[in-house]
């Protein structure tokens, strides 16, 4: 298929998305105002429904257009490729012929924070090294998590070459032959290469705009891929559990984030709100498979959550074990028990159809990222209750208006063709809210009004790895 095509096809979901978003939002409003229980209330929750049912329908037929004529095969040959590639570039960069000539880049894993902010900071590291072209030396010792460090769990991200040892050494940006180079956190860093987040390198980019609905997360996921091959005993242990949960697909995976994130960086969620998210997953998947067995898997820092779900929804099955969610809680977060209980349960997510769960947590955008490297395009399955995808410490995020906007509420702005459009987030109830660089008024707009933006960045060869 042309490009265009593809991106007109992906287009056409999203259209469909947002329209449902916007009747949901406006209907569930109406219903609210006319009062609960009343006549007309009823009416409009029937409209609603039946409403509803229709749009799936047309994601239904969208899903089928989509694999049409050999498309998810080509798709899925894409992928693979494509990945291939980057897997085999990483290798080499990691694997330098001499290490003590190697031009290194050097990255503290320890950072103040979580699991997924660390793992998210070596990623940043590592996109850093790839655009200098340097070999990313990873430190892990005392880490907050595993006093072993990293290769505790995971396999080493270089066979030859693990040594900061080097003739010279200065911190970021450094000098073309200066040898080692150390990298500060995302938040502090001055002389921003291009090649941070969400820009994709442009020898890729071509191919990667047409077969995947976001570059960016897939780009992302193909570093994750690199860095996170278990050791054989995190695999004995991942293949034990899934064999004791049973584990099977199709799986929704949920992720509730409680305890020190909600108040503070997150609003709170009721597990109803998450399962009401799989159930319209379930139920698009019906139109093709009506008898598709309802599973979910949730992972979360709050065991009640678990059991509360199995109560309340028993025709679903639900994965997911309180004792490692127990592990997850504030006083007991940096432990080697807590290390393995996030591990599994950040895999599991990354293993479902579709995640449910908060971008806002770092947990929840790894889950995402990893996801993509198990689907040729993976970008639609996700449905997040709060904030859309990011990158931590990313560069800015645009969007381009595709029709013109006449703002008609205090709250809205105007668009013209071709305005590019700083996104800070979607409310997915039909509109967004962004910053018009053009006029510089903040404000919301309707999301089907403005698409996507690729970022670009023009980085070393790498012509001479792929030979
Ligand atoms: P964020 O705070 O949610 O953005 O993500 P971080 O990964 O930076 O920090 C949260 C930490 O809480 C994780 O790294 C885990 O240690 C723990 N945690 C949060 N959610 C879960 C979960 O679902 N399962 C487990 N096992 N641990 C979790």
């Amino acid at each position: 298929p042309s490009t265009e095509f593809e991106k007109t096809r992906r287009l056409l979901g999203n259209d469909i998305q947002e329209t449902m978003f916007y009747f949901q939002a406006q209907l569930e409003d109406l219903k609210k105002k006319l009062g609960e229980g009343s006549p007309l209330a009823t009416q409009v929750e029937q409209i609603l429904d039946e409403g509803i049912d229709r749009i799936r329908v047309s994601q239904h037929d969208l899903r089928i257009l989509s694999d049409l004529d050999g498309l998810n095969l080509w798709r899925e040959k894409e992928a693979v490729e494509l990945s291939e590639l980057i897997q085999k570039r990483l290798h080499k960069l990691q694997n330098p012929p001499d290490c003590s000539k190697a031009r290194k880049l050097i990255c503290n894993l320890n950072k103040g924070c979580g699991y997924g902010c660390q793992i998210h900071h070596a990623v940043y590291c590592f996109i850093v090294a790839y655009g200098a072209k340097r070999t990313l030396i990873l430190r892990s010792k005392n880490w907050r998590y595993d006093k072993n460090g990293w290769e505790d769990v995971f396999q080493p991200l270089s066979e030859t070459c693990t040594d900061t040892a080097a003739s010279s050494f200065s911190h970021w940006p450094g000098a073309e032959n200066t040898q080692a180079v150390e990298l500060p956190i995302v938040d502090t860093l001055s002389h921003r290469p291009p090649i941070l987040p969400p820009a994709i390198p442009k020898d890729i980019s071509e191919r990667l705009i047409r077969f995947h609905g976001n570059p960016t997360v897939w780009w992302v996921g193909q570093f994750l891929k690199y860095m996170l091959r278990f050791q054989p005993k995190t695999q004995a242990m991942i293949d034990s559990m899934k064999e004791s949960m049973g584990f099977k697909t199709p799986v929704v995976g949920i992720h509730i984030r409680r305890t020190d994130k909600v108040g503070t960086e997150a609003a709170f969620h009721s597990v109803e709100e998450y399962m009401e998210r799989a159930e319209e997953y379930y139920k698009l998947v019906s139109l093709s498979n009506p008898n598709v067995v309802r599973r979910v898997y949730i992972a979360s820092d709050d065991p009640k959550v678990i059991t509360e779900a199995r109560n309340k929804f028993p025709n679903y099955t639900i994965y997911g074990d309180p004792n490692v969610s127990k592990t997850a809680a504030v006083s007991t977060r940096y432990t080697d028990a807590s290390l393995r209980g996030i591990i599994a349960d950040i895999y599991f997510l990354s293993l479902s159809d579709y995640l449910v769960c908060t971008f806002s947590s770092q947990v929840c955008r790894l889950a995402y990222e990893i996801l993509q490297t198990f689907h040729p395009d993976g970008a639609d399955r996700f449905r997040s209750l709060d904030d859309i995808y990011y990158y931590g410490g990313q560069n800015p995020h645009n969007q381009r208006a595709r029709f013109p906007h006449t703002a008609k509420r205090s709250n809205e702005m105007s668009l013209k063709v071709g305005d590019f459009v700083g996104v800070a987030g979607n409310h997915w109830d039909g509109f967004s809210k962004g910053f018009n660089r053009r006029s510089k008024q903040t404000g919301l707009y309707p999301s089907y009004k403005a698409e996507e933006t690729v970022e670009v960045a023009n980085i070393a060869s790498y012509a001479d790895f792929d030979k």
